[in-house]
């Protein structure tokens, strides 16, 4: 999508800091980091928000999961714990508009969140 931060991301067209690639999703650091580690896991194809998901994206919405999940263990905090985060449209916060997970970890975290 031409005019979508995260399509540029994926692209190359602006710079990230790039942690997971593979032929259906990139994961890059979070530019405003809310834990030690905060990273974005996208899918390549845009995606709007989990409004505009179809049964026909069930392996690609798990596979944001296990590959943030993998990440979780490269980072060292798999065991300890870590936040998975999808937030969806204006009342949960999200904005940017291109479909991403977010891995929070490296602290404790408290429940319910804000
Ligand atoms: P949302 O609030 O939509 O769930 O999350 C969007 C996230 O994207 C925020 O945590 C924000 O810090 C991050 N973000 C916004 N612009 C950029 C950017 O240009 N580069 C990177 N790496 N992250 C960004
Ligand atoms: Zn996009």
């Amino acid at each position: 999508m031409a005019d979508c931060l995260f399509c540029k991301i994926v692209e190359g067209k602006i710079p990230a800091k790039k942690v997971h690639e593979d032929e259906l999703c990139v994961g890059f650091s979070d530019i405003n980091p809310q834990a030690p580690t905060h990273a974005l896991f996208v899918p390549k194809r845009h995606v709007a928000t989990t409004n505009e998901l179809t049964a026909e994206d069930r392996e690609l919405v798990g596979h944001l999961t296990v590959s943030a999940a993998k990440y979780a263990r490269q980072a060292g905090f798999a065991d300890t714990g870590y936040r998975l985060v999808m937030n969806c449209n204006r009342a949960a916060g999200q904005t940017v508009f291109h479909l991403h997970l977010h891995l929070l970890g490296g602290r404790e975290f408290t429940w319910p969140p804000g």
